[in-house]
């Protein structure tokens, strides 16, 4: 079996960083339909900011940092009452706009509506842990696929809109990332990017002090926080080894973002493979995240992030281009050709590319530093500042963002963070 370690430094770092980022994460409202067990912000019934407070978070952006794409999120961001003219508005700001929703508030006329302002893409957060109504109610993660799969459908009935999903991961669900990265390749057609994020919160067994400024703030007074032990130290590495174990042992990560305190942490670890329903021709490597990266600048000036579901079909393209530079992408196209020598209708097949992606948020460190996301692409903006979403509640409930400070000393500590946890 394949190593189930990587080097970062064998990778492409991407280059985002608070001034010029691939994204920004706008939050238009607080309200949400559902009440997800990971969620990050507190569900505000009726907490839209008005269309100009939504402007001038805009206008933050504009000054302060260069994106591609306006990711907007929440709450929900369909429960918004001007959400068709706000992606007007992104659209002819010249951002890319990706609706980041759960689906539930989306009907064939608000998808029209929204295509026809310009979005250019959604990522739907459907997952086990969200607590859905009615059929869904209790259902797991490859019972999901079907909830997937319709909306993948409805986004590739209208076209031109890119489709994306995301998941919390806990240790309850762990087990299912395989099997959705398996559904994710029977629809690698119409769904160009998986994106898994792995569950963080504050738990009892965390042997720290938390601290507002001097004033010292109890577990409980932390929205993001649990009564009980849970595990919350699945990390992207762990991802990619029960990837490389259930579904290809070549499963090969091109480029990473690495921790605030900890550059060896895979904070975002992308995987981009290329092939078919039927069969994985090969992954793409640093150069080619790299030169993708890099020409994009070239010719925009700013950092790639959303790609069109057009240009998404054209992987066998991408590896005729970029197999030049690109070890990893040259595997890929040789596989490809043995594989239409041997039966050459498949030469007539198209190939796409996909993106898995693998999120770790915050880590505490052992002496309680917290390590973000070095080049954070998620962002947002809270009374004009850039802040990270998903710690803005710190700030809203406190003025500021915690600190964590070890009880009994760091060895202790890093003891006790790593376990034990009841599962979920
Ligand atoms: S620092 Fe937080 S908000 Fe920023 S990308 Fe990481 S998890 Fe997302």
């Amino acid at each position: 079996m394949k190593s189930t370690t990587i080097n970062h430094n064998d990778l492409y770092r991407f280059p985002w960083t608070l001034a010029d980022n691939a994204i920004s994460w706008l939050e238009p409202t607080s309200e949400c339909n559902l009440h997800c067990d990971g969620c990050y912000r507190e569900n505000r019934k009726g907490a839209h900011k008005s269309f100009a407070e939504v402007k001038t978070d805009l206008d933050v952006f504009q000054s302060q940092r260069k994106s591609d794409c306006i990711s907007i999120a929440g709450g929900d961001p369909l429960l918004y009452p001007d959400i068709v003219e706000l992606v007007a508005e992104i659209k002819r700001r010249g951002w890319k706009p990706i609706l980041n929703t759960n689906g539930r508030a989306l009907t064939e006329a608000l998808l029209k509506d929204l295509k026809r302002a310009g979005l250019f893409g959604f990522t739907f957060h459907v997952d086990s842990g969200q607590g859905r109504p009615g059929k869904w109610h209790g259902k797991n993660e490859l019972e999901l696929n079907e909830l997937r799969l319709h909306y993948a459908r409805m986004v590739a009935e209208v076209g031109g809109i890119a489709c994306s999903f995301n998941a919390t991961i806990y240790q309850k669900n762990l087990e299912y990332v395989p099997g959705m990265i398996k559904w994710a390749q029977q629809h690698i057609d119409i769904v160009q990017t998986m994106v898994f994020i792995c569950f963080r919160h504050i738990v009892p067994d965390m042997p720290y002090k938390w601290l507002a400024g001097d004033k010292e703030i109890q577990r409980s007074d932390v929205l993001y926080h649990s009564d009980r032990n849970r595990i919350i130290t699945i990390g992207s590495r762990e991802l990619m080894a029960k990837v490389r174990e259930e579904v290809d042992p070549d499963f090969m990560p091109s480029a990473y973002l690495n921790g605030t305190h900890d550059p060896a942490a895979m904070k975002w670890l992308m995987t981009q493979r290329i092939g078919n329903r039927n069969r994985i021709h090969g992954y793409t490597g640093p150069k080619f995240a790299e030169l993708a990266m890099s020409l994009y600048h070239l010719k925009t000036g700013r950092y790639l992030s959303y790609v069109a579901p057009d240009a998404s079909r054209h992987g066998r393209r991408a590896m005729l281009l970029f197999s030049l530079l690109d070890p990893h992408t040259r595997k890929a196209l040789g596989k490809w050709i043995g594989s239409a020598l041997r039966n050459p209708a498949r030469l007539f097949e198209r190939s796409y590319l996909q993106t898995i992606m693998f999120i770790q948020p915050v880590d505490v460190m052992s002496n309680g530093d917290q390590s973000m996301c070095d080049g954070c692409p998620d962002i947002t903006v809270h009374d004009g500042k850039l802040v990270w979403s998903c710690r803005m509640e710190e700030i809203m409930e406190f003025g500021t963002f915690l600190r964590s400070i070890p009880i009994a000393g760091p060895d202790q500590a890093l003891r006790a963070s790593e376990g034990p946890a009841v599962p979920d």
